[in-house]
């Protein structure tokens, strides 16, 4: 039996069965999440779809609703934050900076509007454009910010009018279970439904006839498979994927400079992040000083249980990643790479994996074609720009890049022939809220955040009248 609830319709609920949630930082079960059945999915579906009439027609009433929500969240955030770093693994700072995040981001989202565009205002006829809600929204999440990736997508499907069913990852359910009690009274009930449990609820949601539209983040290999599952209903999907974004640094940077940022825009979350910079090419001329810079910061910054104060990094969250990221690595070690410093886990127990700096490496090799998705990073090296360039877009991931000069205006052009989403110049992972995100080739389909996240929201509806 879980201590955890359901909300569904309004009503926090509790299931008959339940599933362990893992604590990353030691590898012991810390406590149990409700496991929502087929029937619960199909009752929280059918509450969305009856509470969507009245929430789709009054704006007003949906913008009170989303601050109400934000304060609540804003009201538990100890709480919350404090189980998200045992699910997670983050340090508890972060954790409190995640859930903060997400509050303002509901907050900026309740403020969105869906302005009608007059296209022809004449004695002949109107003709407007509108922006209509879809209806029941199926948002899936991941595991590496449950909450902030959650609440960015359920704010602007609830602003646009759409009523929603949201399931998070099974390794990081409760701290999206908290928000659903936290925003139990906020809300009019069906109107936000929260389920957890394991991957094929996530298949039965995406299947379900009356979901309209699917709001996706995870794997390009789950993505894919949502894509397949919304194609016969011909369900809208946004799915935002996977990524192994390249940093490119040019001949002329302060290397010092660029190793301090380039290495949070690595290892920020333990890696963990779809938009962290996966693959490093640096100019011939500075790559063995960055390797040096890039080697030291890796090795001084402290990673462990997210919730002892002083660790600035926390532990790979869950097993099979855990697993993974170890055999990339021990593939690249056993095809001749070296490891310049990190390599392995740092305890018995748990999760947590030392900050690794990898040379001797191809593009070829497993660590840098595939998203390794963990605390390590391959530095390359390259002698002309154009090669750094096709090396760099050599994959089917599109979601970010960077590139770093001491001439911004030389990097500007070079970022703009990076075939990603989103591009940056001497940073990485900086993001706006009220910017559009998401990715080319297998990074995704479609955007969030602002205007762009309403009308991936939303599908049109032209009003014609003639009038003469
Ligand atoms: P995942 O694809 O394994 O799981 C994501 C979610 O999908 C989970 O809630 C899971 O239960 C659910 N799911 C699994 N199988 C399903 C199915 N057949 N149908 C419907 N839902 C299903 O991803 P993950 O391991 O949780 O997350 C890591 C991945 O997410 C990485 O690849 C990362 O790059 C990506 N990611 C992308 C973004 C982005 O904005 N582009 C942001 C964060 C993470």
């Amino acid at each position: 039996m879980s201590d955890y609830s359901l909300l569904i319709n309004g009503d926090l609920i509790r299931t008959k069965d339940s599933f362990p949630v893992i604590n990353p930082a030691n590898g012991e079960v810390f406590a149990r999440a409700p496991e929502c059945s087929i029937e619960q999915v199909n009752q929280a579906v059918e509450a969305a779809e009856q509470a969507f009439p009245a929430w789709k027609s009054d704006i007003a009433k949906r913008k009170e609703a989303l601050m109400a929500m934000a304060n609540a969240i804003q009201a538990n955030s100890e709480r919350i934050a404090e189980v998200l770093t045992l699910e997670q693994g983050k340090p508890l700072s972060q954790s409190k900076m995640e859930i903060m995040g997400s509050v303002m981001q509901i907050q900026l989202s309740a403020n969105l509007t869906m302005p009608v565009e007059v296209v022809q205002d004449s004695p002949k006829g109107l003709l407007e454009v509108h922006r209509k809600p879809y209806g029941v929204v199926a948002t899936i999440t991941p595991w590496n910010f449950p909450v902030s990736i959650a609440m960015g997508k359920v704010a602007t499907a609830l602003i646009s009018g759409n009523t929603v069913i949201l399931k998070p990852s099974p390794f990081t359910p409760l701290s999206t279970l908290l928000v659903a009690e936290a925003v139990q009274s906020a809300l009019p009930p069906g109107v936000l439904n929260i389920i957890s449990g394991s991957d094929p609820l996530g298949s039965h949601l995406t299947a379900h006839p009356s979901v309209r539209k699917i709001d996706f983040t995870g794997s390009v290999n789950t993505g894919k498979k949502v894509a397949a599952a919304a194609a016969p209903d011909l369900k809208r999907i946004t799915l935002e994927l996977g990524g192994n974004d390249a940093a490119i640094v040019l001949s002329d940077v302060n290397v010092k400079q660029v190793a301090k940022s380039l290495f949070w825009g690595a290892f920020t979350n333990s890696g963990q992040v779809c938009i962290a910079a996966k693959r490093v090419y640096a100019h011939e001329s500075v790559y063995s000083n960055l390797v040096e810079a890039m080697a030291e910061m890796a090795s001084k910054t402290s990673v462990g249980d997210g919730m002892v104060e002083g660790n600035r990094l926390g532990p790979i969250n869950n097993k099979p990643q855990f697993d993974r990221v170890r055999e990339l690595v021990n593939d690249a070690r056993n095809n001749g790479a070296t490891i310049v410093t990190g390599g392995d886990q740092l305890s018995d127990n748990g999760y947590c994996f030392a900050n690794t700096i990898i040379t001797d490496v191809d593009d070829s090799t497993r660590i840098v074609a595939e998203e390794q998705f963990g605390p390590v990073l391959p530095i390359l090296s390259f002698s002309d720009t154009d090669e750094a360039i096709t090396r760099a877009n050599n994959t089917n991931y599109g979601l970010g890049g960077s590139v770093w000069s001491g001439d911004i205006d030389k990097a500007t052009e070079v970022a703009q022939q990076l075939e990603c989403g989103t591009a940056w110049v001497n940073q990485h992972l900086a993001l706006n809220p009220m910017v559009p995100f998401g990715g080319s080739k297998w990074s995704g389909i479609g955007y969030i955040n602002g205007r762009w996240g309403v009308e991936g929201s939303t599908e049109i509806q032209v009003i014609n009248v003639k009038r003469a």
